[in-house]
């Protein structure tokens, strides 16, 4: 038996019921495994820090978000938001289930392109589509949703230019009760702007006018604002229907919906705020069945939904690097992740956890990133219990947004693997190195010796 570890005792003022609504925290359980593979022999094969993403999670999520709606409503599509994580594996598990690709750049598009998406499948939004983005999509049949009158007239242009009869939707922003208002993107529905919109593609004749199209915030909380943008797209599509007799042959209600990751700051945990894609697919479908669109013409249904589809398959596994006391006598612990590869940590109290069983003591924390940057905090307050350098972690839900809106700012990024659904591990992204960044610059001939 290996010799116990010194802990030093330690006096606590206890805030009674501060925490949550549970009273004072309980101890935080390890976890030491994803899906049945050691999280310490990932770290050992694969190094410190790296992202695990969980195939399985990614397809039971998908299978739940997908019977909430379907079983509710008859044409339902998913389209996956590539900007939420793009890396090619993961578009690919939710390819192989059914979801289309939903992008925001041309080098969004040229990746779901890549990955073998057909054209005709892929949702290009956005305010960024350069004249090169829109002939590629024009003659590939994607989806453009239109998200200013610039575009649409640049759109109206190249389809006579090539004679082509682009597939459009028009990107619509409401008032849905969330302020301040998502108005950048899109026409407003409110002051009529959309209805304007609306008319041109109408009288222009060259724009096939397949869909309405809203995205109305992200992380969204409640159920409610869904039901109104869906009760005022689907007003609009009536009125389309009585002017043009046109129908419409789909409405999509983009991304939004709140994973179950906890806001900085928030009193009750995501896992108890989040509403279920149960209580989301409620809110819209019935605002969409009990619209005055005729039931034969009721539009496919799509969604784009990004965080609460994958934030749940990822993890982000690292080791301390030194624990430390803070000059107030606060314990402070410093760690291999920080705020550049993990994005989220600027607006969630993420879940972290150690890997191995640990002391039974807590302790109020501030836990660092290895960052020479003062803003390198990865929780600014945490019962935790006393790790010690080389012990390792596990950052729980940070599937969404953290691949993609990463930094290589004074670290390198990771390794990236997917589990597949027997546990078995596939490096999907291999972490960078120096030639990386190097292969990329260019040091001019005078520049490239001197003397010291
Ligand atoms: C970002 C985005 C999404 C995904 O949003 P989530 O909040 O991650 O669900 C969907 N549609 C559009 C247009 C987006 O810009």
């Amino acid at each position: 038996m290996s010799k116990l570890t010194f802990e030093r005792p330690i006096i606590q003022r206890i805030n009674a019921g501060l925490p949550s609504k549970y009273g004072m925290p309980r101890r935080l359980d390890p976890i030491s495994h994803i899906d049945g593979t050691s999280i310490k022999s990932l770290l050992d094969e694969f190094g410190s820090p790296l992202f695990v993403i969980s195939e399985q999670t990614i397809r039971k999520t998908y299978k739940e978000a997908h019977r909430a709606f379907s079983s509710r409503y008859p044409n339902v599509q998913f389209s996956w938001s590539y900007k939420t994580n793009y890396l090619n594996a993961v578009c690919n598990v939710f390819h192989q289930e059914g979801a289309w690709a939903e992008v925001v750049s041309g080098f969004e598009y040229q990746k779901a392109i890549e990955n073998g998406v057909p054209g005709e499948l892929i949702i290009f939004n956005g305010p960024d589509k350069s004249t090169d983005d829109l002939r590629l999509a024009i003659e590939n049949n994607s989806l453009i949703h239109i998200d200013h009158f610039d575009e649409l007239y640049e759109l109206i242009h190249l389809s006579k230019e090539m004679g082509e009869r682009p597939k459009v939707a028009i990107r619509v922003n409401m008032d849905t009760g969330f302020y301040p208002l998502w108005d950048r993107f899109g026409f407003n529905f409110e002051n009529g702007e959309a209805w304007d919109a609306l008319n041109r593609v109408m009288a222009s004749k060259t724009l096939d006018l397949l869909g309405l199209h809203t995205h109305i915030g992200t992380y969204i909380l409640s159920t409610d604002g869904y039901r109104i943008a869906a009760e005022k797209l689907a007003s609009l599509a009536v009125k389309l229907e009585k002017k043009y007799g046109h129908v419409l042959k789909y409405i999509d209600l983009g991304g939004g919906f709140a994973s179950k990751n906890t806001l900085r700051g928030a009193y009750y945990p995501g896992t108890d705020t989040a509403p279920s894609f149960d209580d989301f697919a409620e809110a819209i479908t019935s605002a969409l069945m009990s619209s005055e669109i005729k039931p034969d013409h009721l539009p496919m249904l799509i969604l784009e939904t990004g965080r609460a589809m994958i934030d749940e398959a990822g993890f982000l596994a690292g080791s301390v690097l030194a624990t430390k006391r803070l000059a107030d006598g606060r314990r402070a612990t410093i760690i291999d992740v920080g705020v550049n590869i993990l994005f989220t940590s600027f607006w969630y109290d993420h879940d972290i956890r150690p890997v191995e069983a640990v002391s039974d003591q807590s302790e109020d924390t501030t836990i660092y990133g290895p960052l020479c940057m003062n803003i390198d905090v990865i929780r600014g307050n945490i019962m935790f219990p006393l790790l010690k350098k080389g012990d390792h972690f596990v950052i729980r839900r940070v599937g969404a947004y953290n691949m993609t809106q990463w930094m290589q700012f004074i670290t390198l990024r990771p390794n990236v693997i997917m589990l597949d659904s027997k546990g078995k591990p596939h490096l999907i992204r291999k972490k960078e190195s120096l030639e990386t960044i190097n292969s990329l610059e260019n040091t001019p001939e005078h520049l490239k010796n001197f003397e010291l």
